[in-house]
């Protein structure tokens, strides 16, 4: 059974709020690189291995499994990276930027554990370069983790031999893309930030061509508390399959806005009508997108589900979208397309908001940050922003939303990386949950046959 909230323990944002808490002092009275004993007592692959018990899954989007993620390293591997995905900019999402500012030698130590486990001796953690406060933060722990020698110096490991870390951190120059794990690391290497072909996958071939884990923010910062109290106690905190606790970014029409630890698995009408107080103003829900402005939107009957990774996309209570009748479309492993826990950016909307604008605004970001590198994507997401945009603006043509909907699923599944998918998905979704009113904007003439798009 996971936690309650009352009695889940904070694992990640203890120390949010607490002013000038966030420094060395502060985060070694609260028990940080305290861990870092236990695990050089340990071999290696005993450190995976308890992140494996743990069900600790990727909070950046995928939720992967991070422990299973881990082995994919090659054995024998001589030069390994981990690279810590700080480039937090998926619309709706800001928790790690919180975690980065209200306990920065948390992450540091997850960085060295994780870096310990892969035999990683030089870490990176490339930080999304409009985060000025948190960059300032992070710059200042590093220097003090180095001062203090937790960071640059040779450690002893019980079975012999020492274990020295070093960690570079880098900033970004603001392109979406390049919170993609491939694009990242073009970008850490000083080239364009593309996302690459896969494979070769970044386990195998990384940055500097070299054998790399790319983890997320919030993914390490739970590190520390599965070597302190072990995988299994971490595991049963959440559900079955997803251990620990979950950080949602709650934004929208709520009462009480704001970026929280919760129970993995709480139900999303909690998190709505209890955690942040409710609709404001009395007014009725109308949607809720679950996981940053990707993922597909859910409509009020649909808020009853654990918000963990596997329930979202599989929760029976959710009614599958179609692209058209009969159509389903697959995200992989034979699952429909419902939706995704993906990273926590919780958006609520009220009765009064127009979801065409809201569609097109989505659009209109996916087509500015696609890096046009390939065709479906770079064309589509363009067709799909001017195809929304007529919606949103009342100038709708007959036949518009089924045009959308057939540019977007042109786009599913058939691009390098996942930004093609990050709106051919919530424009589907669109598309079927508020039919009606997209067909409602529809006031122009029919299309001709070379102004369709
Ligand atoms: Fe670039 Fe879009 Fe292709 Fe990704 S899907 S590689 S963002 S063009």
């Amino acid at each position: 059974m996971p936690v309650t909230r009352a009695d889940m323990p904070k694992l990640v944002l203890c120390n949010m709020g607490v002013e000038g808490q966030n420094t060395l002092a502060g985060a070694t009275a609260r028990g940080a690189y305290s861990r870092i004993a236990k695990a050089l007592a340990m071999a290696p692959a005993a450190v995976t291995d308890e992140v494996k018990k743990s069900n600790l899954r990727g909070r950046g989007g995928a939720g992967f499994p991070t422990g299973l993620k881990w082995t994919f390293i090659p054995k024998g591997a001589q030069t390994v990276y981990l690279v810590v995905n700080a480039d937090e900019s998926e619309p709706g999402t800001c928790k790690d930027r919180e975690i980065l500012f209200w306990d920065p030698h948390l992450v540091i130590e997850g960085i060295f554990l994780a870096s310990y486990a892969l035999g990683c001796r030089h870490a990176y953690l490339y930080i999304r370069g409009e985060m000025m406060r948190e960059h300032h933060v992070l710059q200042r722990a590093v220097a003090e983790a180095y001062k203090a020698g937790w960071l640059g110096r040779d450690h002893a490991c019980a079975g012999g031999g020492s274990f020295k870390l070093d960690l570079t951190v880098h900033r970004g120059a603001g392109a979406y893309i390049c919170g993609e794990e491939t694009a990242l690391l073009n970008s850490l290497e000083g080239r364009r930030g593309w996302p690459r072909l896969k494979p070769p996958f970044p386990a195998v071939k990384g940055v500097w061509g070299q054998p790399t884990i790319v983890n997320n923010v919030e993914t390490l910062a739970n590190v520390p508390a599965i070597i302190e109290k072990g995988g299994e106690w971490f595991a049963g905190l959440g559900t079955p399959k997803s251990g620990g606790t979950r950080i949602l970014g709650i934004s929208g029409h709520v009462n009480k806005p704001g970026v929280y630890e919760l129970p993995m698995g709480i139900p999303l009408r909690e998190v709505i009508y209890d955690v942040c107080g409710g609709i404001r103003g009395g007014r009725a829900l109308k949607g809720v997108i679950p996981g940053g402005s990707s993922m597909p939107i859910l409509t009020p009957d649909e808020i009853d589900v654990p918000m963990e990774f596997d329930a979202l996309m599989t929760d029976a209570r959710i009614k599958p979208v179609e692209i058209r009748p009969g159509v389903k479309l697959d995200i992989g492993g034979g699952k429909q397309l419902r939706t995704m826990a993906g990273s926590g950016g919780v958006m609520v909307m009220d009765e009064t908001t127009d979801m065409a604008m809201v569609c097109w605004r989505i659009m209109k970001f996916y087509a500015h940050e696609s890096c046009g590198q390939c065709t479906p994507c770079r064309e589509g997401t363009g067709w799909l922003e001017r195809v929304t945009r007529r919606l949103a603006h009342g100038e709708g043509r007959p036949g518009d939303v089924e045009l959308a909907e057939s540019i977007a699923s042109g786009i599913a599944g058939n691009t390098i990386c996942p930004l093609g998918d990050a709106a051919a998905w919530p424009m589907l979704a669109f598309a079927t949950k508020f039919r009606a009113e997209l067909q409602s904007k529809i006031t122009a003439a029919p299309a001709t046959a070379h102004g369709a798009a």
